[in-house]
């Protein structure tokens, strides 16, 4: 069993419901959906909180309009090992704009996504639950700008299937609010501990302040697993502060993925300090900072 993720083993035990369905059962999922319908008027699903009206099709930092639209939908065998195989849907849209996004151009233009109706998530969802997926994953870009459209594909649906919110952590506390009891597992991305990095290279002000208030909502809601991309050059201001203030913050015991993976595609290719991979050497300096500071639970 993996530690810190019972209750997400309960619920593939079948010894426990998913919060989402338990949400519909009390009348929360309800709540959520309006208050979340209220934020799509004037949108402040992320930190930029750009105050267009989506639902009559207004269009802020992250073009996504009323409807959700979708780059990719499949089972997944390449996320942590607790979650695979995981029912991935991949929205077009996102909050931020990494200079070395992996999937960009697609993530972040839905005007190359395809549409899914709601019901018609909540169906795939069904259908990928009976093929033995063990959750379904919400993924971008990001899912926040489709926070509204996600939680309508929930009251849809049926599978006593765990939610993963896969996110950048850039979202507002409104959301953060929204999603307490629906989630079931945080799989929360924390980037960067300098806003200077933030902003030069994800176009994100005030990311460090918003990444620290959502990994505490999360983790007072629900299980959580953290992914942090070491990055060149970005070891002492960001990988190792991030370490520290998760084993300050969330205890040691915090399920953490380090992960080595980073590659300069995109635009990375114009700020030369990105345009490499890690070297070997940054890697294991890192997780021997993790060992040092005693994180337990780092994904292997
Ligand atoms: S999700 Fe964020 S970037 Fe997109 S419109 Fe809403 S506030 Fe703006």
């Amino acid at each position: 069993m993996v530690k810190g993720l019972e209750r997400y083993e309960a619920i593939l035990s079948g010894a426990e419901k998913p919060k989402y369905l338990q949400a519909k059962e009390t009348g929360l999922l309800d709540e959520k959906l309006a208050e979340a319908e209220r934020i799509m008027q004037a949108c402040e699903f992320c930190e930029r909180k750009c105050k267009v009206n989506r639902l009559a099709d207004e269009t802020g930092f992250c073009a996504c309009a009323h409807k959700a639209k979708v780059f990719g939908a499949f089972a997944h065998f390449g996320e942590e090992p607790e979650l695979v195989p995981s029912a991935t849907i991949f929205f077009s849209g996102c909050t931020m704009r990494c200079i070395y996004c992996q999937n960009a151009p697609e993530s972040i233009t839905p005007a190359l996504g395809t549409y899914w109706s709601e019901p018609k998530i909540a169906e795939w969802i069904e259908l990928m639950y009976k093929k033995g997926c063990k959750n379904v994953n919400f993924v971008g870009g990001d899912p926040t700008p489709y926070t509204y459209n996600i939680l309508k594909a929930l009251s849809y649906c049926n599978a006593p299937i765990p939610v993963v919110w896969n996110s950048n952590a850039y979202y507002s506390e409104k959301t953060a609010r929204v999603l307490q009891g629906i989630v079931d597992v945080y799989l929360l991305d924390f980037r960067y501990f300098s806003n200077e990095c933030a902003v030069k290279y994800s176009s994100a002000p005030n990311y460090v302040q918003a990444a620290k208030r959502n990994f505490l909502l999360a983790a007072e809601d629900a299980e959580l697993i953290v992914r942090v991309l070491v990055m060149p050059s970005h070891i002492e201001c960001c990988a190792k502060p991030i370490l520290k203030w998760l084993a300050e913050n969330l205890g040691k015991d915090v399920r953490v993925n380090i992960m080595d993976q980073y590659w300069p595609a995109f635009n990375a290719h114009k700020f030369p300090e990105m345009s490499r991979r890690l070297y070997p050497e940054e890697f294991a300096h890192v997780m021997h900072y993790a060992r040092k500071i005693g994180l337990k639970n780092i994904v292997p």
